[in-house]
């Protein structure tokens, strides 16, 4: 597994390379809405992400990454950028990251935090499926809470135990 960034430039690179070393929203929710996890087996990178829900806006998140540089400081900038959103507005910025990595400029006046740092990956394809992990995850969580689901697994991972400690 190859843990190391891409060969961003420096700046961007320091900025991966914080998130990477402090994830943020790390912090555990206690009694989530949604909870779900994804994995990116090309790398290795696996992502959990819990959401609380309150009127269609994210009051909290929770994403747990493992894995490669890229896959964990996106995961920890999409926790600092989503908290507090609307929900449909956090989707709208998974989709501005998935054009981004192929290529097109977020819309003008779209703030996008510290993912600019990470604008550089597509020049990498085959690790845009690491910087897309955490955002594909929630995603798929949002449309979960949707449809009126709480957990949802992919089918590789195991299940470590829902029971209370
Ligand atoms: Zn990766």
């Amino acid at each position: 597994m190859d843990r190391k960034a891409p060969d961003l430039d420096g700046l961007y690179r320091d900025t991966v390379l914080d998130h990477y070393r402090s994830p943020r929203g790390r912090a555990e929710i206690p009694d989530p809405d949604v909870v779900n996890s994804g994995v990116n087996p090309l790398c290795g990178d696996e992502v959990e992400v819990a959401l609380k829900i309150a009127g269609g806006s994210i009051s909290k998140a929770r994403v747990h990454g493992r894995g490669c540089s890229i896959s964990v400081a996106s995961g920890s900038m999409m926790a600092e950028l989503v908290a507090g959103m609307h929900s449909a507005e956090a989707g709208k910025l998974a989709e501005t990251f998935r054009k981004m990595m192929h290529g097109e400029e977020p819309p003008a006046g779209m703030d996008i935090g510290d993912l600019e740092a990470l604008k550089g990956v597509r020049n990498f394809p085959v690790r845009i499926k690491c910087a897309m992990l955490p955002w594909t995850t929630l995603v798929d969580a949002l449309r979960m809470h949707g449809e009126g689901r709480a957990r949802g697994e992919v089918p590789t991972t195991t299940e470590t135990g829902g029971e209370n400690a």
